[in-house]
C-alpha cells in the first residue's frame, strides 16, 4: 500500500474530472489517498473529494491561491509534502499540471514522469507508462532514487470512478508561508467560448486543412455543440488562420486523449496523430481511402465531410430530442 497525495485541479467552483480519475485509480488500488486543495474559498469542495476517493483533504485557503501560479503553488505544496512524506504525488496533465509539477518536482529535488497514459501501484513503488518519440513507442518508468515517486497523468487515460456519497474525507487545515512571493495574477480574463478546452472535453469535433476557412468550421461547431464536444484543429488548419492556436492538437499543440475524437478531413500526418492516438475511440472522415488517419481510426467513413458532418450532427440532434 501507498501514501499517495492527489494535487486537486479545480476552476469556477468546479473540481476537475481529471482528479477524480487520479483519487479513483489510487483508491481502487487500496492506498492511503490523500488530496491537496488548494485556494480561497475552496474548502467546500472537500466533501466531494472524499466522495471520489481522498480519505484525507489537505486545504490551504489564501488570497495568493485564489488564481494559481507555480511560485507560489508549488511552495505551499512542498511544504505540505515534506511534512506528510507520501511516497506518490500524482497530478493531471492539464496546463496547469504541466506547468505546476516540473516546479514541485526540482523544488523537491526529485524525478518527475510526466504525461503518463498508464499508471500500476505495486506495493508503495509505481509503474507508469508513457507515450515517447511522438507516441510510436511507450516507455515504462519505474522510480529508482528515494523521495516520493512524482507522475503526471493525461486526463481520460484513466476512467472516473464512481462516486460514493458515504465516502467522506478528513479535513486537515493547513497553513503556507506566503513570505516573499515574487509573483501575484490579480486578475484573469477569459476567452469568449463556452465549449470545453480540447485537453479536457470527452469529446473532440477536429477540422483540418480541408475545412478552407474559418467561417465552414460553423458546422463542427454546430456538431460539437450537440455533442457537448470541443472543437480542435490541426496544425494547418491554425497556420491557414481557421482556428486558433489553443485549438491545435498534435505535437506542436495539445495533447488529447477523449473518449471520442471525430478528425474531418484530416490527413493523419505523424505530427497529429501524437496529439491524439490514445483517445479511446478515433472516427475519420476523409474523401482518400488511404489518408494515414484511418490507420488509427476505429470507424472510417470515405466521404466528403460536408456532407457527412451535417447529416451527423442532425442525427446526434433527433437522438438528443428523444
Ligand atoms: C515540427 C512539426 C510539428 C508539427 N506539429 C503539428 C501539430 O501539432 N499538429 C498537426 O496537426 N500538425 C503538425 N504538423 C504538420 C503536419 O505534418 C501536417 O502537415 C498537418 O497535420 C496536416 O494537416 P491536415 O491533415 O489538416 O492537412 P492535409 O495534410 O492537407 O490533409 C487534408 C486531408 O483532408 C482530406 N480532405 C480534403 N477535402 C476533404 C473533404 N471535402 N472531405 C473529407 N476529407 C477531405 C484530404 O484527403 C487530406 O487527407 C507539424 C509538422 C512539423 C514539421
Amino acid at each position: 500500500m501507498a501514501k499517495v497525495f492527489v494535487i486537486a485541479e479545480h476552476r469556477d467552483g468546479r473540481l476537475k474530472k481529471a482528479t477524480f480519475e487520479l483519487l479513483g485509480a489510487s483508491a481502487a488500488a487500496g492506498n492511503e489517498t490523500h488530496a491537496i486543495l488548494l485556494g480561497e474559498g475552496v474548502a467546500g469542495l472537500a466533501t466531494e473529494l472524499g466522495h471520489n476517493g481522498a480519505q484525507t483533504v489537505h486545504v490551504v485557503e489564501n488570497a495568493a491561491l485564489k488564481f494559481y501560479t507555480s511560485e507560489a503553488y508549488s511552495k505551499v505544496i512542498v511544504e505540505i509534502l515534506k511534512k506528510h512524506t507520501p511516497d506518490v504525488v500524482l497530478a493531471s496533465h492539464t496546463p496547469t499540471g504541466r506547468d505546476l509539477m516540473p516546479c514541485v518536482a526540482a523544488r523537491m529535488n526529485v524525478g518527475l514522469a510526466s504525461d503518463c497514459t498508464q499508471l500500476a501501484f505495486e506495493g508503495a513503488k509505481i509503474k507508469v507508462r508513457r507515450p515517447v518519440y511522438s507516441g510510436k513507442a511507450t516507455a515504462e518508468v519505474e522510480f529508482l532514487a528515494s523521495g516520493p515517486q512524482m507522475a503526471t497523468v493525461r486526463p481520460n487515460a484513466l476512467g472516473v470512478p464512481k462516486a460514493d456519497s458515504a465516502r467522506i474525507a478528513s479535513v486537515v487545515a493547513e497553513t503556507g508561508n506566503f513570505a516573499g512571493l515574487l509573483t501575484q495574477v490579480t486578475d484573469v480574463v477569459k476567452g469568449s467560448s463556452a465549449r470545453p478546452d480540447v485537453t479536457e472535453a470527452s469529446i473532440v469535433v477536429s477540422g483540418g486543412r480541408s475545412m478552407k476557412s474559418a467561417e465552414n468550421f460553423k458546422i463542427l461547431e454546430e456538431l460539437a455543440d450537440i455533442l457537448g464536444a470541443a472543437v480542435g484543429a490541426s496544425r494547418a488548419a491554425v497556420d491557414s488562420g481557421y482556428r486558433p492556436h489553443r485549438d491545435q492538437v498534435g505535437q506542436t499543440g495539445k495533447v488529447v486523449s477523449p473518449l471520442l475524437y471525430i478528425a474531418c478531413g484530416i490527413s493523419g500526418a505523424i505530427q497529429h496523430l501524437a496529439g491524439m492516438r490514445t483517445s479511446k475511440t478515433i472516427v475519420a472522415i476523409n474523401q482518400d481511402p488511404d489518408a494515414p488517419i484511418f490507420q488509427v481510426a476505429d470507424y472510417g467513413v470515405v466521404a466528403d465531410l460536408f456532407a457527412v458532418v451535417p447529416a451527423l450532427k442532425d442525427e446526434f440532434k433527433k437522438l438528443k430530442d428523444h
